[in-house]
């Protein structure tokens, strides 16, 4: 198959690339390169700079592509900043968005993989999170990827557009060749192996006073590659569904550092600061639907493995891709 693939210099994009060219797919990339690396776009793939509020950057790359599907990773995706500034993530995610869909509507692509994300949920009532729940997001970002996934059944029902949007929980770990290396850097986990690097002096706990085991935050850490995989397995889905996409399970925070601890050898000294706004204390994703119609399996069961795998990263790529202020 042909995939074009937008935000495939990101982090999660750069991995489904690689996964796909593995398997024999040819691949365009459409990216901005404002949150993506230019040496993450493995350099099997077609390259085409480009932003998704241009129309016309958009329409002629899809154009010149004609692609069998499309994969859409390109997006804002940081929770924090949404809530400072709602208008850059409706016009990057939502308007963007649209420029995307009618640009695969005027190509004739026929099905279309969505990075979608668990907050769409907001607050979940219960855990573990499955399809059925009620989706109430709590900031501009879950409620930008929500309003996508209502876009994409009016251009099913309309275009017959098959899609498939699969709602990650927290995205981790790297491959051999690509891994986690954002311009501001708010994830947990690079955060704490860049103090096992010697870039941060100490691990922030946001938080130490949840109705959780430990006091800190859980989160359904899911490996990078299992990730793509569902990708893969998405693109064979003749139907258009949701599917939500963690491994079931759920690390806190300390847990995470204690983890962090153990791989790098290294000591990590932590402080625990104030709740971050916004922050759900129990993120945990059921996944039987897509084990159960696309017989999905992460293989990456264990955080250590996850771990593992990110720090092998950052110590083969201590400067990430080398273009990022740390
Ligand atoms: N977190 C933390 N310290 C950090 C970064 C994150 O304690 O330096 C917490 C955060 O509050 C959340 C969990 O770790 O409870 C996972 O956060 P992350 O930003 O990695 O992913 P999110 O769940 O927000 O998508």
């Amino acid at each position: 198959m042909k995939i074009f693939v937008t935000g495939g210099a990101g982090y999660i994009g750069s991995n489904c690339v690689e996964q796909l060219l593995l398997r024999g797919d040819k691949v365009v990339v459409f990216d901005n390169l404002t949150e993506g690396h230019r040496k993450a776009v493995h350099p099997k793939a077609v390259f085409h700079q480009g932003d998704l509020r241009d129309p016309v950057s958009i329409n002629g790359a899809m154009a010149a592509a004609k692609p069998d599907a499309v994969m859409h990773f390109a997006a804002n995706a940081l929770v924090g900043e949404s809530m400072e500034n709602p208008s850059k993530y409706f016009q990057n995610n939502v308007a963007g968005g649209i420029n995307l869909l009618d640009a695969t509507v005027a190509a004739g692509v026929k099905r279309f993989v969505f990075s979608s994300t668990c907050a769409t949920f907001g607050m979940p009532d219960r855990v573990p999170i499955d399809e059925t729940m009620p989706q109430r997001p709590i900031n501009p970002y879950g409620e930008s990827k929500l309003i996508f996934e209502q876009l994409l059944r009016w251009y099913d029902r309309i275009h017959g557009l098959k899609f498939v949007s699969l709602r990650y929980f927290n995205a981790a770990g790297a491959s051999e060749t690509y891994g986690e290396d954002h311009r501001i850097e708010t994830h947990l986990i690079p955060n704490v192996l860049n103090v096992a690097l010697g870039k941060k002096e100490r691990a922030e706990i946001f938080g130490g006073d949840y109705e959780t085991p430990d006091g800190t935050c859980i989160r359904d850490y899911i490996h990078i590659l299992d990730l793509a995989q569902a990708h893969l397995l998405a693109l064979g889905k003749d139907e258009s569904a949701f599917y939500n996409l963690g491994t079931g399970g759920g690390n806190s925070v300390a847990e995470v550092i204690e983890c962090c601890r153990r791989v790098t050898g290294r000591k990590i000294p932590a402080v625990v600061k104030p709740r971050r706004p916004g922050d759900p204390p129990r993120l945990i994703a059921s996944s039987k639907k897509i084990a159960k119609e696309l017989g999905w399996k992460p293989k990456y069961q264990s955080l250590d493995a996850i771990v593992e795998s990110a720090w092998a990263w950052h110590v083969k790529h201590p400067d990430g891709y080398g273009d990022s202020p740390h």
